[in-house]
């Protein structure tokens, strides 16, 4: 053993000292960040003991180091390249936020704030007050109030105005949206007992008029967002059903699933219908959600007649469905950006992604595809591909978007697992057993990652 090689050895605080490393501090539980630094020089220690390595610098540690650090899994929850192609994907974490809206999470996060302190009045105040107004500008609804999801927007919604009576249903929209969301599971939790009308393809007008009877409450309408019923179909709109249930006396409400504010066929062919169209109807109650369409955190937006909005504040039920203050704070700053439609498509991602030329998604497939053309075991054939919205929103609807299609010499399954694997994950599409990377997801800050793997596989 060469004594003198111990002492070369660096101490775990040296390194600590080095900003090349201790950048990695902020990126990974701290314990891990130390046992990896230890590791790296216990290793080095166990050559130097063993006689396996002749002599080594500082740097050398330091490089091993880094390289150890940046390899280390980090927390659970984990950034992932989206090579998907699906702009709003519920597996990897829906819309992301604009940067604005980031920055002020970031601020309220870390600081104390006024969430439940009115600072006019001095005291008590509510969490709810703080983006009703706004909603209320952009929809043109009477009042507006927030909760946790919009599962739970559906939930609080019928509890608190639709318990021990009869709710009117179309059988086209008795829908299941992932996991267990059932609407006839949410109206068994409020005792409501569900009056299903017309067929799966077709339902008119008559058929909701017939299933009023006395202990009718309200008529209720599902965006069908996660499925689309094509071909011979017959659905009633909500202006019919809202007129419809003032002549009898009873409420209307909408779940409009992905709540989008903005006329999208001004720049894609997409024709979403948007909430203040809902809210022109007269509908009494409209629920959606705040991380689909609307680009902004998890949350369900509940808004409509304010009569009913404060039935529903005054339930109790609310307490446990109550959203966060960092979504508050995310969702004040996404619903500023619509107060002018252009900052929209700028600084909200998920709609600047919709409504982005398709020219620009080409250019990027070129430009990853010229940085990975150099290498030699897998070649990259720029592709035409759908980007599909995703998110339940306009399940049939797609924009056009461009994707390289990998040929490689290790096997699909083979190559697709390596991606999932990666320290920083690739989410692809598969597509005729191939695998294919959609540019419409990724950003070109997130090229060097994808370069790097594959250089890796080299
Ligand atoms: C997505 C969706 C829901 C559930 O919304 P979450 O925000 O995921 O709770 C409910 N109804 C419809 C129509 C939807 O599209």
């Amino acid at each position: 053993m060469n004594k003198e090689l111990i002492k070369k050895l660096p101490k775990v605080n040296a390194l600590l000292d080095i900003p090349k490393i201790n950048k990695f501090a902020k990126e990974m539980p701290y314990t891990k960040y130390i046992s990896t630094i230890r590791t790296t020089i216990d290793t080095y220690r166990n050559f130097v003991v063993k006689d396996m390595i002749e002599d080594f610098s500082f740097e050398d540690v330091v490089d091993t180091c880094i390289a150890n650090l940046r390899d280390q899994p980090r927390y659970n929850l984990t950034k992932v390249i989206n090579a998907s192609g699906t702009i709003i994907h519920t597996n990897l974490g829906r819309s992301l936020l604009s940067e604005d809206a980031m920055k002020h999470v970031v601020n309220i996060g870390l600081n104390y704030n006024n969430l439940e302190y009115n600072l006019d009045a001095e005291g008590r105040g509510s969490r709810y007050d703080h983006v009703e107004q706004l909603i209320c500008e952009l929809t043109g609804a009477e009042a507006a109030v927030v909760v946790n999801n919009n599962a739970s927007a559906v939930l609080l919604t019928l509890i608190s105005t639709v318990t021990n009576g009869e709710v009117v249903i179309s059988r086209g929209e008795l829908i299941e949206i992932g996991g267990s969301f059932r609407v006839p599971e949410i109206m068994n939790y409020a005792n409501t007992k569900l009056v299903e009308v017309g067929t799966t393809n077709r339902t008119h007008l008559k058929d909701y008029a017939n299933a009023i009877g006395e202990n009718t409450k309200a008529l209720i309408k599902v965006h069908t967002s996660n499925y689309k019923i094509v071909g011979f179909t017959k659905e009633v709109s909500l202006q019919e059903m809202v007129d419809l249930a003032k002549e009898n006396n009873v409420l209307s409400i909408e779940d409009a699933g992905s709540g989008n504010l903005i006329n999208l066929q001004k720049y894609t062919n997409l024709n979403e219908p948007t909430i203040q169209d809902s809210i022109k109807t007269g509908v009494d109650l409209v629920t959606f959600s705040g991380d689909k369409l609307l680009g902004g955190a998890q949350a369900g937006i509940i808004i409509g007649k304010k009569e009913y909005i404060n039935e529903i504040k005054k339930n109790n039920l609310l307490r446990s469905l109550r959203v966060s203050k960092l979504t508050l704070a995310a969702l004040e700053v996404t619903l500023n950006h619509y107060k002018e439609e252009s900052e929209v498509i700028k600084k909200i991602p998920s709609m600047r992604m919709i409504c982005e030329d398709p020219k620009e998604v080409q250019k990027r497939a070129r430009s990853l595809r010229s940085k990975l053309n150099k290498l030699c075991n897998h070649q990259f054939e720029l592709i035409k591909t759908d980007a599909t919205i995703g998110g339940g929103a306009m399940p049939t609807s797609t924009v056009e978007s461009y994707g390289l299609r990998v040929t490689s010499n290790l096997k699909t399954t083979q190559l697709k697992k390596l991606m999932h694997q990666y320290k920083t994950p690739i989410i692809p599409i598969t597509s005729d057993d191939k695998i294919v990377i959609d540019l419409k997801t990724i950003r070109r800050d997130e090229f060097k990652a994808i370069i790097e793997f594959f250089e890796g596989l080299e």
